[in-house]
């Protein structure tokens, strides 16, 4: 099972990949998580993508083609998928083909702009190993620390009003687009992304008959 969710930043791709990963048993590939790493461990590629990431830009193109190719040849990616934020432009969606990646579904979550402010503004991600929560829909313990791994909450710096707002204008420029490219293939389906997290799971596996 090969699978893209697609969706505005905030949606809730990351948490219902990981959802649908496990019941899968497939992994979840997030380029935004890959590129949090890097830039924290500093590698070349995290310092030249960290200028784009925290101004809410996308980074070039290449660079998380690169990303994508590398960590598709890893061995457990061979019986499928769930690829978390990647393609967001028609030419990463085009390398996706040219690379012969045959994607069976894409999975778009559909949460409105006024809906996805109001998420962003609530989320906190674990420093240590980048779980997502949100100080109401989703809160841990004490919503200050990781539930699974006991390190500090931190708000991404890209969650900041500002860079919402941009993030989501260059969501509807250049990624909203994949839709009409996926429909064209036939493999859209979209799940409406409001309300209870266990119910979006429920549609999304019945979009995808697992
Ligand atoms: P995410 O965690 O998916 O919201 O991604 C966080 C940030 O990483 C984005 O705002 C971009 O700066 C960068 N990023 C992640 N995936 C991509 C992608 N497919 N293309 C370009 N930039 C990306």
């Amino acid at each position: 099972m090969k699978i893209i969710f697609l969706g505005a930043p905030g949606a809730g791709k990351g948490t219902q990949a990981e959802k649908i990963a496990e019941i899968c048993s497939i992994p979840t590939i997030s380029t935004g998580a890959i590129i949090r790493e890097a830039i924290k461990t500093g590698t070349e590629m995290g310092t030249a993508a960290k200028a784009y990431t925290e101004k809410g830009a996308l980074v070039p193109d290449e660079v998380v083609i690169g990303i994508i190719k590398e960590r598709l040849a890893n061995d457990d990616c061979k019986n499928g998928f769930i690829l978390d934020g990647f393609p967001r432009t028609v030419p990463q969606a085009e390398a996706l083909d040219e690379l012969g990646v045959k994607i069976d579904y894409v999975v778009d979550i559909d949460v409105d702009d006024a809906d996805i402010v109001e998420r962003m503004g609530g989320r906190r991600v674990c420093e240590a190993c980048g779980m997502s929560y949100h100080i109401k829909y989703i809160p841990t313990k004490d919503n200050k620390t990781c539930d699974k791994c006991g390190a500090k909450l931190i708000i991404r710096k890209d969650d900041q009003p500002e860079t919402v707002l941009e993030r989501l204008k260059i969501y509807h420029e250049q990624t909203e687009p994949l839709k009409a490219f996926y429909a064209a293939k036939g493999i859209l389906k979209s799940v409406d992304g409001r309300g209870d997290i266990a119910q979006i799971t429920e549609s999304i596996l019945k979009s995808i008959k697992a």
